[in-house]
Formats: C-alpha cells, structure tokens, sequence
C-alpha cells in the first residue's frame, strides 16, 4: 500500500511510534512526505512539528532520538506504525512514554499472573489463598513443589495424555513464578538471561 499524503489534512499523515523490543506505544507524531525521507535517509525518526511548523528530529536537543528499526503503512495507507529504539526518555516531561507510563517489557497474562502472586504474598491469609500458604511455608517448601510439579511433567511427557500433560506443565509454570518471586525475581530477569546468550 502506498502512502497517501495527499489525503489527509495539510499533508500529514499521524505515525504510532512502538518500542521495537517492549512493543510499548511511546509517542504520536504527524509526518509529511519530507519527514517520512528524512526519518529513512537518517535513521532518526523525524517528525513535521505542527507546533514549530518545520521538520523536527525527535531527539535534536534532548538527545534522546528515536532510532529507526521499521515502518509499517497500515491497510489504506493512512496511518503509520514505526517501530524504534529510544535512545533515552521519549516524553519530554521526562516520562518513558507521552502518557506517563513505564516503558517495560511486559509478558501480558504471564505479567497479570506475576501481579497476582505479588499481591497474594502481600495481603493475603495463609488460611485463604493456596499461594500465601506456600509462601508462608518458605522457599525450600516451594524448591520442592517445583521439583515435583517438573517430576509430574516428566511422566506425563512419556504417556499419550495430552490433557494431562499440558495441566501439569501449567502447574509447574505455577509454581515456578511462584519460585521465582520467593527468590525475588520475576520472568523477566531469567527472559534477560535468556537475550544476553544470545549475543
Ligand atoms: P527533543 O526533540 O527531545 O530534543 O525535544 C525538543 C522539544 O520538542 C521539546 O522541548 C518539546 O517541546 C518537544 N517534544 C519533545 N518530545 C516530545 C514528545 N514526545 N511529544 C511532543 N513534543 C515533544
Ligand atoms: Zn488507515
Ligand atoms: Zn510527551
Ligand atoms: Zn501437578
């Protein structure tokens, strides 16, 4: 699909800028022709500043660019979704983000989860919620569970049940970020492991 300047209003056409790596939406800027080159030629997003009406280089004085890493055209060719590196700060409040919220990786469900268990540690009565009891049990207690939820997976691999399979690798999955969060770590320390291996 081609882009259609021309369509809309005085030659702009708005570009979602996305954290190429979080997937995070950073900021919102308005692109002509000229800009849309300039951000390509030079591999820093470039912007036509409504405000200062000239082209504007995210990042020309604060430093704090936007490297290029891709541009997508949506389906009639209106809208563009540019993915980029920050180099620091996008907003210029200081904010990660135009709409102050944190700039990090973020596992969706897996994140909701990690949130959950948090807060069962935190407030919850041992007598109530199965995790608090497990916390309150120790880290070893919870070493074990792991250990035998991933003995349960084991044995499950080797037989033909399906269903029995997937529900014990999601207990061990459980009980694993439960590990995790006992040791003070969440997914996203062993996932940066992972990334530096890697390189
Ligand atoms: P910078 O492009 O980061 O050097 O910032 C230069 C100027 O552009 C700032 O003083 C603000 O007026 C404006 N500005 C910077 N970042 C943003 C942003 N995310 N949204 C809107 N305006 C911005
Ligand atoms: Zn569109
Ligand atoms: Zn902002
Ligand atoms: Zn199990």
């Amino acid at each position: 699909m081609e882009i259609d300047f021309s369509k809309s209003a005085h030659g702009l056409i708005p570009a979602i800028i996305q954290d190429s790596e979080t997937k995070n939406v950073l900021m919102l800027g308005y692109m002509n022709d000229e800009a849309y080159q300039k951000t390509i030629e030079t591999g820093k997003v470039t912007f036509f500043s409504r405000s200062k009406q000239r082209l504007w280089t995210k990042g020309e004085e604060s430093g704090h660019f936007l490297n290029l890493v891709d541009i997508k055209n949506d389906c009639d060719g209106d809208t563009l979704l540019i993915q980029a590196v920050p180099v620091g700060p996008t907003c210029h409040t200081g904010a990660d983000t135009c709409w102050q919220t944190q700039n990090k990786n973020s596992y969706g469900f897996i994140s909701e989860l990690e949130n959950t268990i948090q807060s069962r540690r935190e407030k919850a009565d041992s007598e109530q919620s199965y995790v608090a009891s497990l916390f309150a049990k120790g880290i070893n207690k919870i070493a074990q569970k792991v250990g035998e939820e991933a003995v349960e997976v084991v044995i499950e691999a080797k037989d033909a049940n399906d269903n029995l399979f997937l529900s014990e690798s999601a207990d061990l999955l459980f009980h694993y970020l439960i590990l995790l969060q006992a040791k003070g770590y969440k997914l996203d320390d062993v996932i940066n492991v992972l990334k530096s291996r890697q390189k």
